[in-house]
């Protein structure tokens, strides 16, 4: 074999090997039993940058449904938190109950969330989810959009103001509630406006990664498991 034929056939075994292990890593990727952590309602100064701490540490991802209004003096964390990899989805502007709104107001707390978010890190959020999830036919006939609700709820929100003395018992059902019984495509419901809920994840986030689960956006999550999200339809988990 001339040094011409044997440098290409070289090459040509080079490149095989390289397709062969990027579709592996592709496979094992998908393979992975994978969660989606979602966050609601902030983001918050102190208790949102606890959260990306966490996710920054464990190399893990989650989602964050903003309220618009909470945008523009936070910009700074929502950039940290697309730096990560984090996905930020659309919580409305005020939080209000969206089935007592007329579709023209729904359309504006959007928009106008979705214009705080673009200011904050020229991303227009591409997934919704209604307060308190509360949706109707009309509500999900007025989103443009996919409508991301919830397969596990901790109920971190029920046990962030609860009294000092029974916090630390809080903290574990809101943990066991977390990691327990969990499964591959399930999406779970925190709120990072909590001091509790950050404290939380200081173990909910390590524990999730130790028993095998890779922390990944609610859109990848989607994507891997080969669901085509659709404006105004609601999804609870990947499955
Ligand atoms: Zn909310």
């Amino acid at each position: 074999m001339c040094n011409k034929i044997r440098k290409r056939f070289a090459a040509t075994i080079c490149c095989a090997s390289l397709v062969l292990h990027a579709v592996c890593l592709t496979a094992s990727a998908r393979d992975t039993a994978k969660i989606a952590l979602t966050f609601d309602d902030g983001p918050s100064k102190a208790n949102t940058a606890k959260i990306l701490d966490v996710l920054e540490v464990n190399g893990a991802k989650a989602t964050f449904f903003v309220i618009g209004r909470n945008v523009a003096e936070n910009a700074q964390l929502l950039r940290r938190a697309v730096s990560l990899g984090c996905e930020i989805g659309n919580h409305t502007f005020d939080h209000l109950k969206l089935t007592e709104l007329s579709d023209e107001t729904i359309r504006q707390q959007l928009k106008k969330t979705d214009d705080a978010v673009f200011r904050a890190v020229g991303i227009r959020p591409k997934l919704v989810r209604a307060p308190c999830g509360r949706c109707s036919c009309a509500v999900r006939a007025a989103i443009d959009r996919p409508i991301i609700l919830w397969c596990v709820d901790p109920r971190d929100w029920s046990y962030a103001h609860a009294a000092a003395g029974t916090k630390a018992e809080n903290r574990e059902k809101v943990i066991r509630a977390a990691t327990e019984n969990v499964q591959d495509g399930d999406i779970i419901l925190l709120h990072d406006i909590y001091a509790f809920t950050a404290e939380c994840c200081e173990t909910i986030v390590p524990k999730l990664k130790e028993k095998g689960f890779e922390l990944v956006t609610v859109s990848e999550l989607m994507q891997y498991r080969g669901i085509g999200l659709k404006s105004g339809e609601t999804y609870r988990c990947a499955r």
